[in-house]
């Protein structure tokens, strides 16, 4: 195994978020009944003819921008010839050689440094139906509603080693996606899977190995499962003296094995050629120019700004805007509350705390930056101490009820600053504790700690701790 280096190259496809599909006007939001979104022309019925949605040209444009690459003055579409039950037509309009953008990049982060992967292009074309297969095996049932839903594809260079740097690298597509908002980039509803190409070769070779391909791999840990196996596999092809075949295979989830697609006597012949209803797409130097002006910011400079504006340490600005959504809770809870540390600090552990327990993406944090910055607020204050915050972020995240300080008031958990109760409390303990008394006497440092945390105990964390400290510190002191 440390005898091989992996070679790795990913074909992400991304469904735009258009309002309409690539070719006709029908809406292209998922969920709906079947084949209810089609019309004509998505349904391949003789003598319709495409139309090209300029928005998908626009949102393919953004993405080549946001990745660094050249765009074409022209391109144009054309067909590719295959036969499926989920494609009306027998050919899905794509872009052969001449796409859209090509020879762009994108800068990871790897455990060794930044490194740069090579996008070779990015094209558009038209996504295929469904096949819904009945579990009473009475049939497949075609659902047409995503014929005709846009997508871009993006080819990256064989420049990944690994699995790992493969799952850095598409997640910072997904991210870059997000962030210029042509992606909904919901990997479970398929509007953001790859196809992974993985091959070996001996440490200190030049050539590359013989690549096999899995297609659409639609979750991150699926990849790194199916990626595992098949390097495990080719290994051991090669050192029982065999050769890898180039082939597609499919990854099967519950038998963890990967298995060929298709076998070699249908070799797919696409049989490109250019598609004869639509003309070259020209894009003038105004447009593209027009459209990088209108480009959000984007992670790098987020980055950036958050080291030199909010003085955080590199490592809190990666994880802050790894995610469209960290980084639009931190900005918004910042504002609210103005400590910027506090936030980055509750969202890089307490809440990733929770979102990794639920297995749950960013986007799914159920409160706004506003509720977040309140939170911070109401610690800074002085009105809860931080210990009962820690108890209101989970009700956050799995109440009714998202505001802090109705989660408070709800539970009675306002932070007691009164200092005649406080001093009641320290009184009771102290009372209570004339061992501790005599090792804080005796130089034991920690018993203050202990007693600190039996007045927090006897009022269910809601004591001022800064005031509790100070003043059984007064008493010992005396
Ligand atoms: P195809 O359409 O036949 O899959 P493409 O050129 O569109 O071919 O895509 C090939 C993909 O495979 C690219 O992402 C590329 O980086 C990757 N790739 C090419 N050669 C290798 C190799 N030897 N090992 C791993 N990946 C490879
Ligand atoms: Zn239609
Ligand atoms: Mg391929």
């Amino acid at each position: 195994m440390e005898d091989y280096e992996v070679v790795m190259g990913l074909e992400i496809h991304a469904e735009l978020s258009t309002k309409s599909k690539i070719f006709c006007s029908c809406p292209t939001e998922f969920g709906s009944e079947p084949n209810t979104h089609c019309c004509p022309v998505c349904l391949a019925m003789p003598g319709t003819l495409p139309v090209l949605n300029e928005k998908v040209v626009e949102y393919a444009v953004k993405a080549g921008l946001a990745m660094n690459c050249e765009i074409s003055e022209y391109c144009k579409n054309d067909r590719k010839n295959y036969f499926y039950p989920d494609l009306p037509k027998s050919y899905q309009i794509s872009q052969y050689d001449k796409p859209l953008c090509k020879n762009g990049y994108v800068e990871i982060e790897t455990k060794s440094g930044k490194k740069k992967i090579r996008i070779l292009r990015i094209h558009i074309e038209e996504d295929a139906g469904k096949l819904n297969h009945d579990e009473y095996g009475r049939g497949s049932f075609v659902d047409l509603n995503r014929a005709g839903v846009p997508l871009i594809e993006i080819v990256s260079e064989p420049d990944l080693r690994g699995p790992e740097e493969a799952d850095i690298y598409f997640k910072k597509i997904k991210s870059i996606l997000e962030y210029i908002e042509v992606s909904d980039c919901k990997m479970q509803e398929g509007s953001l899977r790859a196809d992974v190409n993985v091959s070996i070769r001996k440490k200190g070779e030049t050539k590359f190995g013989t690549r096999t391909e899995m297609k659409n791999m639609n979750s991150f840990r699926a990849i790194q499962n199916a990626v595992e196996y098949e390097v495990k596999r080719q290994i051991e092809v090669v050192e029982n003296g065999g050769k890898i075949e180039q082939e597609t295979l499919r990854w099967d989830e519950l038998q963890g094995k990967t298995f060929p697609m298709r076998d070699k006597e249908d070799a797919q012949d696409y049989r490109y050629f250019p598609e004869p209803d639509l003309g070259m797409i020209h894009i003038t130097k105004e447009y593209v120019d027009n459209v990088k002006k209108n480009l959000p910011e984007l992670p790098e400079s987020r980055k950036e700004r958050y080291i030199k504006e909010y003085k955080l340490p590199e490592y809190d600005a990666n994880i802050l805007t790894s995610s469209k959504y960290f980084s639009n809770l931190f900005e918004g809870a910042v504002s609210k509350c103005g400590n910027a540390k506090a936030v980055s600090n509750w969202i890089m552990s307490d809440i990733s705390g929770i979102l990794n327990e639920k297995e749950l993406e960013p986007e799914k944090i159920p409160f706004t930056a506003d509720d977040l910055g309140e939170l911070i607020t109401l610690i800074d204050k002085g009105t809860i101490s931080s210990s009962i915050a820690k108890k209101v972020l989970p009700e956050m995240f799995d109440g009714e009820e998202k505001k802090p300080s109705k989660i408070i008031e709800k539970n009675g958990w306002i932070q007691i600053s009164d200092e005649g109760a406080i001093r009641e409390v320290v009184n009771k303990i102290l009372e209570a504790n004339p061992q501790s008394i005599a090792d804080y006497k005796a130089g034991k440092d920690r018993a203050l700690g202990f007693l600190v945390g039996q007045a927090m105990k006897e009022t269910k964390g809601k004591a001022n701790p800064g005031m509790l400290n100070k003043m059984f510190l007064e008493a010992l002191n005396k």
